[in-house]
């Protein structure tokens, strides 16, 4: 056991004053950092507890949008009515991760800031670039079967393990954030980051900021969407892969498509390019594999995962199809036709 402080903020300045080293950390549902001290990975010196700030609220935004708090948790959100109707994929997205239990506890704050379930990192006695900077990456060439196959670095090849992320990517989602020098707003795109030769920045959150809120826009895509998740268990497991899917289908036509992977990236996947060519066609097995083959571009194995390219390839074509006829994927019943 370590001794470390615990301090429970009372307000947003006080929380943001509290935590005023980099070995601080802010706990909100504490299902993920709790573990991380446990296994050692993190070692706490003083803990700010901001389960007391008022960010627990889902609201109605001018234009149409909604706001999540960042500390409302991850079973509100995807049970709120205004959810469920205007933002489905977000509902199917959280509701295909963790357990109940751990769900009622997670908050949308934590789950952006989740770290990676490399088996690595977890194990301090490996080497592990992310947990300890320059000390080497134990899955390349190591057992790597959860790992990346997209926008790695010979330093890194671990995933971002969030389904909710994987969904607030295709839905453009800001992200807002508070620090010591004042407030700013994180397009959704931006907010995880490539690991490059600094592994240990999952995201571009500075020193001592914290995520006060997710704003949604206005269009949820409710007719076409789909949320696939594939993974060894049909509950309470990780993303081998898994992708998000919503369309804007005209007479027949994609006007309009946005596409995340998840499982296989150190954030979700998008390449808007690969989108945009989707814009006017007719759904069919040709145009989706095309465009499968242009989102996985480049992908490259590391041994252990190297199934998930094919995987990867298929279940965008399948998830394509399900949200561009309508029928997307159901959490409750798992069973994929
Ligand atoms: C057994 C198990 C299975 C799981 N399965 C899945 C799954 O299938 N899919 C999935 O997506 N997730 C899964 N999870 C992960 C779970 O979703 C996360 O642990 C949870 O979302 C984290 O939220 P939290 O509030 O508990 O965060 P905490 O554990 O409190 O914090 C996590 C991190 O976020 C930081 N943080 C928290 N709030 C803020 C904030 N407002 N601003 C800035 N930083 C903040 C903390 O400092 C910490 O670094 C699983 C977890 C477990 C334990
Ligand atoms: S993949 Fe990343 S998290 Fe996993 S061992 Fe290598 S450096 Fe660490």
């Amino acid at each position: 056991m370590r001794p470390f402080q615990f301090v429970r903020a009372k307000s947003l300045n006080d929380a943001l004053t509290e935590r005023a080293n980099p070995s601080d950390h802010f706990i909100a549902g504490g299902t993920n950092l709790v573990d991380l001290f446990k296994y050692d990975v993190e070692r706490p010196v003083k803990l700010v507890d901001i389960n007391r700030l008022p960010l627990g609220e889902i609201r109605e935004l001018h234009g149409g949008g909604l706001r999540l708090g960042s500390l409302v948790t991850n079973a509100e959100t995807a049970y709120d009515a205004r959810v469920k109707e205007r933002y489905p994929i977000l509902s199917s997205a959280i509701l295909s991760g963790a357990s109940a239990q751990l769900r009622n506890a997670a908050t949308n704050g934590g789950n952006l800031n989740q770290r990676t379930r490399c088996y690595y990192f977890y194990n301090v006695a490996s080497p592990c670039n992310k947990r300890e900077p320059h000390s080497g990456c134990g899955a390349i060439g190591g057992v790597n079967r959860v790992n990346g196959i997209l926008g790695m670095s010979a330093a890194c090849i671990a995933t971002h393990p969030s389904d909710m992320c994987v969904a607030l990517a295709v839905l453009n989602v800001q992200v807002q954030v508070s620090g010591r020098d004042g407030d700013r707003v994180i397009p959704i795109g931006e907010y995880h980051r490539l690991p490059e030769d600094e592994p240990w920045r999952d995201n571009t959150l500075r020193p001592g900021e914290l995520v006060t809120a997710i704003d949604l826009p206005a269009q949820g895509f409710a007719d076409h969407y789909t949320y696939l998740k594939l993974r060894d268990r049909q509950s309470y497991a990780f993303a081998l892969v898994s992708v998000a899917v919503v369309m804007r289908m005209e007479a027949g036509l994609i006007k309009e498509a946005r596409v995340a992977l998840g499982g296989v990236a150190p954030k979700p996947w998008r390449i808007p390019a690969a989108e945009t060519a989707l814009e006017g066609e007719s759904p069919s097995r040709d145009v989706f594999i095309r465009f499968a083959d242009a989102l996985i571009d480049g992908a490259v194995g590391h041994g252990g995962n190297d199934f998930k390219i094919p995987l990867a390839r298929r279940a965008i074509v399948r998830a394509c199809h399900q949200a561009a006829a309508g029928t997307p994927q159901s959490q409750s019943d798992k069973r994929i036709a």
